[in-house]
């Protein structure tokens, strides 16, 4: 395994906490207190979700309700587990009475996002529900349309496969939704595979079979 590059994660905790008291926007008037996010520092998937809610509030961290547990089970059916990946939101601060980001908001708050991914360097990130989506994307189109398609996209300075997800929280209460949701994230290994090949794809095509899920998931 290669060295932990340190500077990284003290970086993206520096950040963190410059975060922490951050007031570009009016949910700091509301908020308990900032939820970054959490997990790997160096993860090779990252999650982005839309807002915290009122446990995440609370708590710090986010996804930690119901949507949460959900979001453990799909990463414990791939073989992975919360601290393999990194998890945070769209907005770091929760709107009042969980009410959608607005527009201001989001706009407020986007950098801290672009900056985490500067900083986490992963290969896929996969947006949960609309708001991720659509910022990270940037384009209109809503998750029924896009979800289950990735995207080579460029985000943090950097090529990254972007994978439109259903929010767990959606999912939680459509059981058909939950079906495409679970069938979505069984290609999660398969793409972080798909983006660990090296960048040129007509070489990339010619010279490398497709890979097992096993090996890919020893790369966490
Ligand atoms: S939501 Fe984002 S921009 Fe607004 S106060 Fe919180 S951290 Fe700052």
């Amino acid at each position: 395994m290669s060295a932990v590059p340190v500077e990284r994660v003290d970086d993206l905790q520096a950040y963190a906490e410059s975060a922490a008291g951050c007031t570009r926007c009016r949910l700091a008037q509301g908020r308990t207190q900032v939820v970054f996010g959490a997990g790997n520092s160096r993860a090779e998937l990252m999650f982005v979700g839309e807002a915290p809610g009122f446990h995440e509030d609370k708590q710090g961290l986010p996804f930690v309700g119901q949507a949460g547990k959900l979001l453990e089970k799909l990463l414990a059916g791939i073989g992975l587990e919360r601290s393999d990946v990194y998890i945070c939101n769209v907005l770091k601060c929760r709107p009042p009475g969980n009410r959608d980001p607005q527009p201001d908001e989001i706009e407020a708050c986007e950098s801290h996002l672009f900056r985490q991914i500067e900083l986490i360097e992963p290969t896929v990130v996969a947006t949960l529900g609309n708001f991720a989506t659509k910022l990270l994307s940037g384009r209109p189109l809503g998750i029924t349309r896009v979800h289950g398609q990735e995207q080579q996209t460029t985000l943090g300075g950097r090529s990254v496969v972007l994978y439109p997800l259903y929010h767990p929280a959606a999912a939680l209460y459509t059981p058909a939704m939950l079906k495409v949701l679970e069938s979505d994230f069984a290609r999660l290994p398969e793409l972080l595979g798909r983006a660990l090949v090296p960048p040129e794809p007509e070489l990339a095509l010619v010279a490398e079979p497709a890979q097992p899920p096993a090996e890919q998931l020893g790369l966490f």
